[in-house]
This record gives structure tokens, C-alpha cells and sequence, in this order.
């Protein structure tokens, strides 16, 4: 008989479990709340231009390859990609400039111009040793299932041990790149690194700094937006066979006799279903939101546990006096504060480090700038206080002042804007992804066990599985890819033993 299988949203990760399930002949339901698939890979729309409101770019894109290939199908079918070639562009308000290319040789070249020699000659020292982190992980922990540290090293082996050694859990990115780095520019620019994952670079381990090899190994823009990821991954599922259904919101997980057995939508409707795959945050779950008997599936994330939310503007407008690239990075002068600001204050920082992504310019190094107005994402990190009321109004406003008067410092002027910037708060974040406070990213990567205490893809209720950016191996395009498969991959060797 036909095993069927509902999936809970259709994020990245839903989406990915679905792709897979399908592809293996198992009868896929996706229920989505919203009218489109992607979750956070979303855009809006500001005077007729569409713009990319969450993730502007990905790496490791192998991750989406092999899916699409499991899929019988390529990747190079359905999306058309473009490497960057700038990284990123970054900015000091005493004028300085420093862009990093994905050829590390350019970066060395560019960091010796920047800061000398030595600094460039311990850039090269922090690549090999983000790469050897990243080899050390790649296998046991980030494309395996969830662990812990005695596992870790138990799938290492002998072999693998000196490379486990070397991922520095106990000491922090910012205590590390402290010691490697001796302009704090270059500490403040790879401490970066940890707010991918929603983290502060002075809590999260020195382990993060594996990304900064990731990035090298690869950074993607899509022709068309990020949107057409989802879009294209829905695509191929239906053409397996996955029914998607939009504007399905899932009100309950039914539990019988201590196994999850379907799904009740907001209209009433049930879902039967032999499995359930959850793609929306775990924290909603462990809140309730779900119902009380599937509130035990994972433990609660306390709100002091979670990870960045964000304030964003989605802009569409003339720049002036500051050459954009794709992605530029405008740091504030403390960053230090900025962390204990929004971490342990809990408030919007003083003074905002900003990213704009330029989404009409290209990531190559002598990108055009566009004629008349353009599409700008711009961000700034902040607190996941979005369901503490109050806690916006005047904050917001004097954040909005802030981050605009540090651009104008940088000497970026972002003038005739055709119309009003669509503003996202926290607190619109947690409307969206709701018992999150607007988190981004799960639980953050602080100190040594959180990345260890990451739900994996089995729930502690049978026949209910895990998968997106609140789930192992973690946040991102990537990742939450991974999770799904993960989940789909779990979930189908449990149906075939009948263990759950
Ligand atoms: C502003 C921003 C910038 C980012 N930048 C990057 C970047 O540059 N690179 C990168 O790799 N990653 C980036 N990320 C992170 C990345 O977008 C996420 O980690 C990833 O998309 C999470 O996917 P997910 O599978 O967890 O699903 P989500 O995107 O969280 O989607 C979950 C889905 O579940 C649905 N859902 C929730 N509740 C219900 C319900 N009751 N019934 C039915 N459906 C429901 C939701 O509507 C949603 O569609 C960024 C994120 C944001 C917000």
C-alpha cells in the first residue's frame, strides 16, 4: 500500500523532504499557510519592483545539485546561476574599503593592500584552517544526522580525531580571530561570520569560522531571484507526484496513542497521514501552537536561547556618493557593543552594523551601476524581542535614523525613492514565524552545545520528523536543504523497518 506522508509548510526544507519522498514514490501532501511556496526566501514589492526580502545568495551549492539529481532531473534545468565573483564589499566610517573575492589569492592580494603583508599571510593561515574545520565536519556532523560530541568523534574515528580536535569548540570566533587577526577591522569583518547563523561572533565557537571556506568553495546569485528556488522545487515535485497546497494553514498534529497520525487544518479539514514532516520553526511546536500533545515532539527554546531577528527595508530608490556591489557591509565603530546590545540588553544596537544587497548590480568586480532608481535589500540585526509588546514603536524609529545616518557617514546617499520603503520588524518577523519573537535561525550558536542541542530530524513523538533552519544541521539555504533530506531519508527507512 501507498505510504502517505503530509508535510507541514513549504519551505526550503519541507520542500526538499517532499522532493525526495516523492521522487521515491511515497504520496506527498504539502499544506502551506501562505499563497507561495519558500518561507523566508521571500520577496516584496515596492512600487512594482520585486525584491528579495530574505536570502540574496547561497553556497554550498552541491546541496541543491544533488537534489535535483536524486530527482532525476538537473539543477542547471531549472535555474540559471552565476557565481559571485566579489564576496562581499566592506566599509568603515573612516573611509576605508575592503572587498573579498571568492579567488582567495585576490583576497590576499586585496587584504596585503589593506592592512600588509602579515595580515594577508594569517588571512591565508585562517583559510586553511577554516577548510580543515570544514573537512573535519563535512561527513560526521553537517550531511550526517544529529549527535552529540562523543558521537561526533565516534564517526571521526582515529583518523578523523586530530581533525575533530581542531574545531575549536570551547573558544570563541571572536576570541580566535583576536589572536589571528591584529587589525580589528579584519576581527570585525570575519567575526561576520556568526550572524549567519543568528549568533554573536563573542558566544558563538570558533567553529563558525568554517563558513568563511564555505563561501570561498562557492556563492550564488539567481537569475530571476531567490524565489525561483522554491518555485523550481515545487516544480519537480509535482511532477513526482507531491500535491502543494497553498493557503492551508495547520491548526493541529494529531496524536494517537503517542504517534503522530495526521494533520487538522484551520477550516476543520484532517489530513491522515502515515508520517509527518514539520518544516516550520520547532519552537511553534514546542509553544503549542500545534496542539498539546505535540507540544512534547522537541524541548522548549527559552526566549534568551534564540538566535538574530532582523529589521529590514526593502527599497527601491537612486543611490549616490558610495559604490554599491552586490553585497556591502557597513560596520558601526563598536562592535562589541553593538553584540551586548542586542544580546544581553536586548534592545536594537546604538549604532547598527547594515547590509545592502544591490540586487540590480552583479557580484562581478566591475559590475555596472544601474541607471535611475534600484532594488535595495538593506538589514541590520536585532533582538527577537517581535512578541514582547511595545517593545517597537520610538526603538524602531530611532534604529531607522541610525542606520541611514551611518550610511550617509560611509557616504552613501539613498535619495528619490519612487516609494515608501516597506519596513519588517521583529515583531512582523514573529507574525510570519510565529512563538520565534522573530528568531531567524532556531536557536543561536552559543557556546559549545547549542549546535548539539539542535532538534535532529526525529522527533521524540513517532511518525513525526523535523526538518528547516530551527532543525540540524542548522539555518540557510543549504542546511535547511540538508535537514529535509535528512528527514525524507529518516522517515522512509523508519516506514520501511516499521520501527515508528
Ligand atoms: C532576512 C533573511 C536573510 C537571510 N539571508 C540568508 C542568506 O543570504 N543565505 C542563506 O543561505 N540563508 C539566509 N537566510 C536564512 C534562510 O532563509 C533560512 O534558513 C531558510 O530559508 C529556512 O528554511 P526553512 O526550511 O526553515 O523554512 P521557512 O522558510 O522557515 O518556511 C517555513 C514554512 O512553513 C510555513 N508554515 C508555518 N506555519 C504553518 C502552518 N501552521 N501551516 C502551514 N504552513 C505553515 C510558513 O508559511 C513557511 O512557508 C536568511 C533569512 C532571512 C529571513
Amino acid at each position: 500500500m501507498t505510504r502517505h506522508v503530509a508535510v507541514v509548510g513549504a519551505g526550503i526544507g519541507g520542500l526538499a523532504a517532499a522532493l525526495d519522498l516523492a521522487s521515491r514514490g511515497v504520496r506527498v501532501t504539502v499544506l502551506e499557510r501562505e499563497a507561495l511556496p519558500g518561507g523566508k526566501l521571500r520577496q516584496q514589492e515596492v512600487d512594482g519592483a520585486r525584491i528579495d526580502a530574505g536570502p540574496t545568495v547561497f553556497t554550498m551549492r552541491w546541496v541543491l545539485d544533488e537534489l535535483f539529481d536524486a530527482a532525476g532531473t538537473s539543477l542547471a534545468d531549472h535555474l540559471t546561476l552565476r557565481p559571485a565573483e566579489v564576496l562581499a564589499r566592506h566599509a568603515w566610517t573612516d573611509g576605508s574599503r575592503l572587498d573579498l573575492f571568492a579567488d582567495r589569492r585576490r583576497s590576499e592580494d586585496a587584504i596585503a593592500a589593506f592592512a600588509g603583508p602579515g595580515e594577508a599571510r594569517r588571512f591565508g593561515d585562517f583559510c586553511d584552517r577554516a577548510q580543515r574545520i570544514w573537512t573535519a565536519l563535512e561527513h560526521t556532523f553537517v550531511r550526517n544526522t544529529q549527535t552529540n560530541p562523543a558521537g561526533l568523534v565516534r564517526r571521526a574515528g582515529i583518523g578523523g580525531f586530530r581533525g575533530i580536535n581542531e574545531i575549536s569548540p570551547y573558544a570563541t570566533l571572536w576570541s580566535t580571530l583576536s589572536k589571528q587577526f591584529k587589525d580589528p577591522r579584519l576581527r570585525q569583518l570575519f567575526g561576520r561570520y556568526a550572524t549567519y547563523c543568528g549568533s554573536s561572533p563573542f558566544l558563538s565557537p570558533a567553529t563558525l569560522m568554517l563558513i568563511a571556506h564555505v563561501e570561498q568553495r562557492g556563492v550564488w546569485l539567481v537569475d530571476g531571484g531567490m524565489r525561483r528556488i522554491p518555485e523550481a522545487l515545487a516544480a519537480v515535485a509535482r511532477t513526482k507526484g507531491a500535491e502543494i497546497r497553498y493557503r492551508a494553514e495547520v491548526e493541529d498534529v494529531l496524536v494517537d496513542r503517542r504517534r503522530a497520525t495526521g494533520l487538522r487544518l484551520a477550516d476543520g479539514e484532517v489530513v491522515e497521514a502515515d508520517a509527518i514532516v514539520f518544516n516550520a520553526d520547532t519552537a511553534s511546536l514546542a509553544a503549542g501552537h500545534f496542539g498539546a500533545a505535540a507540544a512534547r515532539a522537541v524541548p522548549p527554546l527559552q526566549s534568551g536561547e534564540r538566535s538574530l531577528s532582523a529589521v529590514t527595508w526593502a527599497i527601491h530608490g537612486e543611490v549616490s556618493g558610495f559604490p554599491l556591489s552586490h553585497h556591502t557591509v557597513f560596520f558601526s565603530s563598536d562592535y562589541p557593543a553593538e553584540f551586548r546590545q542586542i544580546f544581553q540588553h536586548r534592545c536594537l544596537p546604538g549604532e547598527p552594523t547594515t547590509y545592502i544587497c544591490a540586487q540590480d548590480r552583479g557580484a562581478q568586480a566591475d559590475a555596472p551601476a544601474p541607471h535611475g532608481p534600484e532594488r535595495l535589500l538593506c538589514l541590520v540585526n536585532a533582538p527577537p524581542r517581535g512578541d514582547i509588546k511595545g517593545f517597537e514603536g520610538t526603538e524602531i524609529e530611532q534604529c531607522e535614523k541610525t542606520t541611514f545616518g551611518l550610511l550617509a557617514r560611509c557616504g552613501l546617499t539613498i535619495g528619490r525613492m519612487t516609494a515608501t520603503p516597506v519596513r519588517t520588524t521583529p515583531a512582523e518577523f514573529n507574525r510570519l514565524f510565529p512563538a520565534t519573537g522573530g528568531a531567524l535561525y532556531g536557536r543561536a550558536s552559543h557556546g559549545w552545545r547549542a549546535t548539539f542541542q539542535r532538534p535532529g530530524a526525529r522527533s521524540k513523538i513517532p511518525g513525526l520528523y523535523l526538518a528547516g533552519g530551527s532543525v540540524h544541521p542548522g539555518p540557510g539555504v543549504p542546511m535547511a536543504t540538508l535537514s529535509g533530506r535528512t528527514a525524507a531519508r529518516i522517515l522512509l527507512g523508519d516506514l520501511v523497518s516499521r520501527r515508528r
